[in-house]
Parts: structure tokens; C-alpha cells; sequence
């Protein structure tokens, strides 16, 4: 499994680091992943993005 970001999309809000510090860092105002999402709840944070920037791909 591999999490995705739309760094085009990603405006930089925080809130996937918020509710997931450790998979997703904000550097330069975009979200990076950092982490496997295994301690986070996926599906919380993908719809919890304004953009929709977060995808998860097999
Ligand atoms: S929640 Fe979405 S828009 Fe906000 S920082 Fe994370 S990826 Fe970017």
C-alpha cells in the first residue's frame, strides 16, 4: 500500500498532521508522507483533506 499526495492539490492546511503526525509532516506548506499509516486511521484523514490531495493506491 502506498499513500499519495497531490502536492499540486495540497494547500498546506495541517490537518492531516494533525489528526496523523506520524505519517504526514507539513514542510513548505505541502503535506508529506513520512510514515505507513499503520497507527492512523486512513480513511479519517483522506476524507478529513479539503482538496482531497490524500489518495491510498495497492
Ligand atoms: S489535509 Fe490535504 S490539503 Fe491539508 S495539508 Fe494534508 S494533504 Fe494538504
Amino acid at each position: 500500500m502506498a499513500i499519495e499526495i497531490d502536492l499540486d492539490a495540497c494547500v498546506g492546511c495541517g490537518t492531516c498532521e494533525s489528526l496523523c503526525p506520524s505519517t504526514f509532516q507539513i514542510q513548505d506548506d505541502k503535506s508529506y508522507v513520512i510514515g505507513d499509516g499503520s497507527d492512523c486511521d486512513l480513511e479519517e484523514v483522506i476524507n478529513s483533506c479539503p482538496t482531497n490531495a490524500i489518495s491510498v493506491s495497492d
